[in-house]
C-alpha cells in the first residue's frame, strides 16, 4: 500500500531529459493544486462559497485525470489542458467574483509562469495574448456595464493598462528565465554524459589493447612457426618430398596428434591420401586410402566441394563426423582446402587429441600454411612439368637435327635478323607502302636481302646445287641474289616487312656448275622469332623437270591451239548432248557471234530450218561412229545466210564416243567464185557471138571498100591505056575515097580494142566540167549547125576514167548534132536525173529520132540506121563498151521518128 502511494507520488520517469523535466514540473504543480484547493474548498463551504468549490472542484478533477495522462507521456496535451483550465477557472471566479479586483487574478501571472515552464513558444504566446484578450474582456465589460461586479463603477482602462502590463512584464522576464534556465540545464547534463561515455570508451579501449597485445604475440609466434615451415618448404621441389616435410613439420611444431594432405585426382574425382603423419599415416598409404570427391559426411570431401575451412571443436558434438578406425583418439578436426586461384588442388586435414576451441590466430596460421602448401605444390607440379618440357624439348632438337639432315627436301637453316635491320634502316617515308618504296628505290633491295646468314643447309640441298660441301655452297651466296631474280627478292622483302612471318614464290637458281634448277621456295620465320627473324627455315622444292614437262606440254598446247585458231576454217567440239564445248575464232568470225555466246548453242541454233534433218542425220552417223561430209547454210549473226561445208568426226574418249569435232568450211567464197564463173563464160559465149558477128561485119565493110579499090584500079588500068585522063583521075578519086573509108574503119576498129580496158585511174570529177570539155570538142559542128547546148547547173560528181567519160559524151553530143535532120530550132541539153537510187547521166537532143525496135541495134558495131549519113556505125558500139567498162548501163528513149532522143548511161560508184 505505502508502495503504491510512493508510486503514485514519485514523479514520472522518462528518458528524455526535456520529458522528465516538464513531467516533473507538471507533476508537482498539479499534486500542489490538488491539495491546495482541497484546503480552499473546505474554506469555501465554511463560508457557503459555492461558486469557488464548483470551479476549483471541477479544475482538481480535471487534473486529477491529467496526472494519469501525465504518466502515459502525454505532457503537450496534459499541459495544454492544464493551462486552459486554469485560464478558464481564473475567468470564471473573477467573472462570478469582484472583477478586475478580485484576488483571484493572482492566478494570471502564476500560470503564466507554468505555461513559461511546459509550454513551446508559440503555445505560451497564444496564452499571453488569451491573457490579455481576458484581461481586456473584463475590464471593459464592467467598464460598459455588460460585467455588474461590486466594484465595477471604479473600473477604468487604467486597470486593463496596469493588469495587463503587469502580466506582460511577468510574462517576458519567466520566459527568459525559462529558457535560461532550461539550456544550462540542458548544457549540464550534456557534458555529464560526454564525461561518461569518454571514461567507458577508454576502459574499452584499454581492454582491447590488453587483448590484441597477447593475441599478437601469440600470431606473431606462430606467424614465425608458419613462416619457418614455408621456408622450407620452398627448398623441397619433388612433391612427395615436400608433403612429408609438411606433415613432419607440422606435427612438431603444434603438437597435433595427426596431420594427412589429400590430394584430388580430376580425372576419378577421388582425393586420395599423399601423406599422413606417424605409422597410422603409413598404414593409410600402404592402403590407397581414399575419399570420394561427392561423399556427403566426410569433412575432407565438404572441404574439397566447398573450397573453404571447416572447423569442428569436439567430434562428439558433430552428428555428421564419421570416426577413422585408426585414428581413434581424435577429439577435435580442421580441414583447410588447399587452393591455387579457386582451383581446389587437395585437402590439408589436421586433428587433436582433445577437444579443443581453435583460436582465431592458430586458424589463421593454419590458412597461410594450407595457402603456402598449396603453392609449394603447385611449384613443384609447375617444375615436374619443366623438366619434362626440358627432356621433351632436348629429345624435339635431336629428332629435328634428324629431320633436317634426312629430310629430302632442301632445307636451310637461316638468320635474318640482319635482313630486318637493313630494312629498317632504309629511308622509307611512313605514309608509303613498302612496295611502292622498292619500285621507287630498287637499288636497296639487293644489299638488304644479302644480309641474309646461312646458319646450315641438309645434304639435298648440296646434292640440289651440285655442291661438293657446305663451304663451297656458302660461297655460291652472293651469286643468288642478283638482278636476274630481283622481282622474287623484292617480293619476300615486302612480304617480311608487312609483318608476314612466311613467304612462298617460284624462282630459278643457278648451281654450282652453272646448271638452272627451277625450285618452289618456301620461307617460314621460326615460331618465337617473329620479332627478330634471328631464325627461319626456307625450304626449297626442285620442279625444274615438272618446269620441262609443263613447258613441252605447254608448247604442244599453243601449238595446236594456234593451228586451230589460224586454220581458216571453222573448228567445233560438241559434247554427248551435242551442244558446243569448243568453238575456234574463226568459226565465231565465220557467224559473227563471239565465242562465249556460241558455247551457249547448240548447232541447232544455227543451221537453217531446211538442213535440220541432215544434221541430225549426220550426229546419228557420229554416234555410230562415222564420219561424213554435207553442205548446209548457217544463219550468221546479222541474219544472212552462210553456206557451209560440213567435215564431221566422232569424238573418241578412250573407247567410248563423246560428242563430234567438225571442220566447217565457209563456201561462200567459192560459191561467189563459182557464180563469178558463170557469169564470166555468158559473157564470153556473148563476146564469143558478138566477135563472130563482128568479124563479119568487118571482112563484109573493110571487104566493101576494097572491091571497089579492086574494080577501080582495073578501070584504071583501061583508062591509063586508053589515055583518059579525065576517067583516070575520077578512077583515083574513088580509089582515095576507098581507102580513107577503110583507114577510118581500121582507126576505129583499133579505138574499139583499146576501150576494152580502163586506161587511166579512176577520178572524181563534176560532170558539169566534163560535159563542157566535150561539147567543146565538137563546138565547130555545134557552131556549123547552128545547135543551142544547155548543160544543166548543179550537176552530181562523175566517178571514173575521166578523159574516156568526156568521149563518151563527146560521141553522144557529136551524134546528136549530126542526127539533127531539119530541125528548124535544134537543142541539145547534158543533165542527170535519179533512177531507182542511180544516177543516169544523159544528153537529149530533138532531132531525128530513133524507132523503138532500133533502140538495142544502134549499139551495135557499124549499125547505122541511114547510109546517107556519115559515119562508120562504131561509134555507139565504142561508148557501150566504155560505160560497160565502167559498170554502168546505156540505153536510149526515143518515141520515134522525129521525135528527138535522149541517150542515157549510168556508171557504178554514182549513186545518189
Ligand atoms: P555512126 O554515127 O558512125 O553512124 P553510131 O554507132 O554512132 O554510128 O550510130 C549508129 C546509128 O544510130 C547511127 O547511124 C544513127 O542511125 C543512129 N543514131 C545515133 N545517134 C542518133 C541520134 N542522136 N538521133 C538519131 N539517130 C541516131
Amino acid at each position: 500500500m505505502t508502495l503504491r502511494i510512493k508510486q503514485l507520488l514519485a514523479p514520472p520517469a522518462f528518458a528524455d531529459e526535456e520529458q522528465a523535466r516538464i513531467g516533473r514540473i507538471l507533476h508537482t504543480v498539479l499534486w500542489a493544486f490538488l491539495v491546495a484547493s482541497s484546503g480552499v474548498s473546505v474554506w469555501g463551504i465554511s463560508v457557503a462559497s459555492f461558486t469557488l468549490v464548483w470551479a476549483l472542484g471541477g479544475a482538481a478533477l480535471i487534473f486529477a485525470g491529467s496526472l494519469w495522462q501525465i504518466r502515459r507521456g502525454r505532457l503537450g496535451e496534459v499541459s495544454i489542458l492544464v493551462i486552459a483550465t486554469l485560464l478558464v477557472m481564473t475567468v470564471f471566479l473573477i467573472y462570478t467574483g469582484n472583477g478586475i479586483h478580485d484576488n483571484f487574478i493572482i492566478v494570471y501571472p502564476g500560470t503564466l509562469i507554468l505555461g513559461s515552464l511546459v509550454l513551446n513558444q508559440r503555445n505560451f504566446l497564444v496564452l499571453v495574448i488569451l491573457t490579455i484578450l481576458s484581461v481586456g474582456g473584463i475590464v471593459f465589460g464592467e467598464m460598459w456595464g455588460i460585467i455588474q461586479t461590486p466594484y465595477s463603477a471604479e473600473t477604468s482602462f487604467d486597470d486593463f493598462l496596469g493588469v495587463g502590463a503587469a502580466l506582460l512584464v511577468t510574462a517576458v522576464s519567466v520566459r527568459i528565465l525559462a529558457n535560461d534556465l532550461t539550456t544550462s540545464l540542458r548544457q549540464a547534463r550534456l557534458a555529464q554524459h560526454a564525461l561518461a561515455k569518454n571514461q567507458a570508451d577508454l576502459q574499452t579501449y584499454i581492454l582491447e589493447l590488453e587483448k590484441k597485445q597477447v593475441a599478437q604475440a601469440q600470431f606473431a609466434n606462430q606467424l614465425h612457426t608458419a613462416a619457418e615451415v614455408t621456408q622450407q618448404l620452398t627448398l623441397i621441389l619433388d612433391p612427395e618430398e615436400l608433403l612429408n616435410q609438411i606433415v613432419t613439420l607440422l606435427q612438431n611444431r603444434f603438437n597435433l596428434y595427426h596431420v594427412q594432405v589429400y590430394l584430388l585426382d580430376k580425372t576419378t574425382n577421388h582425393l586420395i591420401i599423399k601423406t599422413a603423419s606417424g605409422k597410422v599415416g603409413r598404414t593409410l598409404r600402404e592402403q590407397g586410402h581414399y575419399i570420394e570427391l561427392m561423399r556427403p559426411n566426410s569433412l575432407v570431401a565438404r572441404t574439397a566441394r566447398e573450397k573453404t575451412i571447416i572447423v569442428v571443436n569436439d567430434v562428439s558434438q558433430e552428428p555428421s563426423f564419421l570416426p577413422n578406425p585408426l585414428l581413434p583418439a581424435t577429439r577435435a578436426e580442421v580441414s583447410l582446402p588447399l587452393l591455387i586461384q579457386e582451383h581446389i588442388l587437395g585437402v590439408l586435414d589436421i586433428q587433436t587429441a582433445r577437444p579443443e576451441s581453435f583460436p582465431t590466430s592458430t586458424l589463421n596460421t593454419f590458412h597461410i600454411l594450407a595457402g603456402q602448401i598449396a603453392i609449394a605444390l603447385e611449384n613443384a607440379r609447375l617444375f615436374s612439368q619443366l623438366a619434362e618440357s626440358e627432356a621433351n624439348l632436348r629429345e624435339g632438337e635431336s629428332r629435328y637435327r634428324s629431320l633436317f639432315e634426312d629430310s629430302p627436301i632442301s632445307l636451310w637453316e637461316t638468320d635474318f635478323s640482319l635482313v630486318r635491320q637493313a630494312l629498317n634502316q632504309l629511308e622509307r617515308p611512313k605514309e608509303q607502302s613498302w612496295r611502292f618504296y622498292f619500285s621507287q628505290h630498287p637499288e636497296t633491295v639487293i644489299p638488304c636481302i644479302q644480309q641474309l646468314k646461312v646458319m646450315d643447309v641438309n645434304q639435298v640441298t648440296l646434292t640440289m646445287f651440285q655442291a661438293a660441301d657446305k663451304e663451297a655452297l656458302f660461297s655460291l651466296m652472293p651469286k643468288f641474289f642478283n638482278e636476274k631474280i630481283l622481282d622474287f627478292l623484292r617480293e619476300q622483302l615486302i612480304a617480311l616487312a608487312n609483318g608476314l612471318i612466311s613467304f612462298t614464290g617460284e624462282v630459278i637458281l643457278r648451281r654450282l656448275d652453272g646448271g638452272k634448277i627451277n625450285v618452289i621456295y618456301r620461307l617460314v620465320i621460326a615460331p618465337g622469332y617473329e620479332e627478330t627473324w634471328k631464325k627461319a627455315f626456307v625450304s626449297l622444292i626442285d620442279i625444274t623437270e615438272r618446269k620441262r614437262v609443263e613447258q613441252a606440254l605447254q608448247a604442244e598446247r599453243d601449238f595446236a591451239q594456234q593451228v586451230i585458231e589460224n586454220m581458216g576454217q571453222g573448228l567445233t567440239v560438241t559434247d554427248g548432248n551435242g551442244r558446243f564445248q569448243f568453238v575456234n575464232s574463226a568459226y565465231s568470225r565465220m557467224l559473227g557471234y563471239s565465242v562465249e555466246t556460241l558455247l551457249q548453242k547448240s548447232p541447232y541454233d544455227l543451221v537453217i530450218p531446211d538442213d535440220i534433218e541432215t544434221l541430225s542425220q549426220s550426229q546419228q552417223k557420229r554416234r555410230a561412229g562415222q564420219s561424213s561430209s554435207y553442205e548446209a547454210a548457217l544463219v550468221h549473226a546479222d541474219g544472212h545466210l552462210v553456206d557451209v561445208l560440213i567435215t564431221g568426226v566422232p569424238r573418241w574418249e578412250g573407247n567410248k564416243i563423246n560428242g563430234s569435232i567438225a571442220v566447217i568450211t565457209d563456201l561462200t567464197e567459192r560459191k561467189r567464185a563459182e557464180q563469178e564463173r558463170e557469169r564470166l563464160i555468158t559473157e564470153l559465149e556473148a563476146r564469143n557471138a558478138e566477135l563472130g558477128r563482128f568479124t563479119y561485119t568487118v571482112s563484109h565493110d573493110l571487104k566493101s571498100p576494097l572491091v571497089t579499090i579492086k574494080g577501080f584500079l582495073g578501070l584504071l588500068a583501061k583508062d591509063i591505056a586508053r589515055g583518059d585522063s579525065a576517067r583516070i583521075k575520077s578512077d583515083m578519086e574513088r580509089i582515095q575515097t576507098a581507102a580513107i573509108t577503110m583507114e577510118a574503119l581500121l582507126n576505129d576498129l583499133l579505138e574499139l580494142a583499146r576501150v576494152g580496158q580502163l586506161e587511166n585511174t579512176p577520178q572524181e570529177a563534176p560532170f558539169n566540167q566534163l560535159a563542157q570539155e566535150a561539147v567543146e570538142r565538137v563546138m565547130g559542128q555545134i557552131a556549123e549547125r547552128g545547135v543551142e547546148v544547155t548543160i544543166n547547173p548543179k550537176l552530181p560528181i562523175i566517178y571514173g576514167d575521166l578523159p574516156r567519160l568526156v568521149e563518151v559524151v563527146q560521141n553522144l553530143v557529136d551524134n546528136a548534132v549530126k542526127f539533127m535532120g531539119t530541125q528548124p530550132n535544134p537543142q541539145i541539153e547534158i543533165g542527170a536525173r535519179e533512177f531507182n537510187g542511180e544516177t543516169a547521166f544523159y544528153v537529149k537532143d530533138n532531132g531525128i529520132g530513133i524507132e523503138p525496135r532500133f533502140h538495142e541495134k544502134i549499139f551495135g558495131l557499124f549499125d547505122r540506121l541511114d547510109q546517107s549519113i556519115d559515119g562508120t556505125g562504131i561509134g555507139l558500139a565504142l561508148v557501150k563498151r566504155i560505160i560497160e567498162v565502167h559498170n554502168g548501163r546505156i540505153w536510149v528513149e526515143s518515141e520515134g521518128a522525129n521525135k528527138g532522143s535522149t541517150f542515157f548511161f549510168t556508171v557504178k560508184g554514182n549513186t545518189t
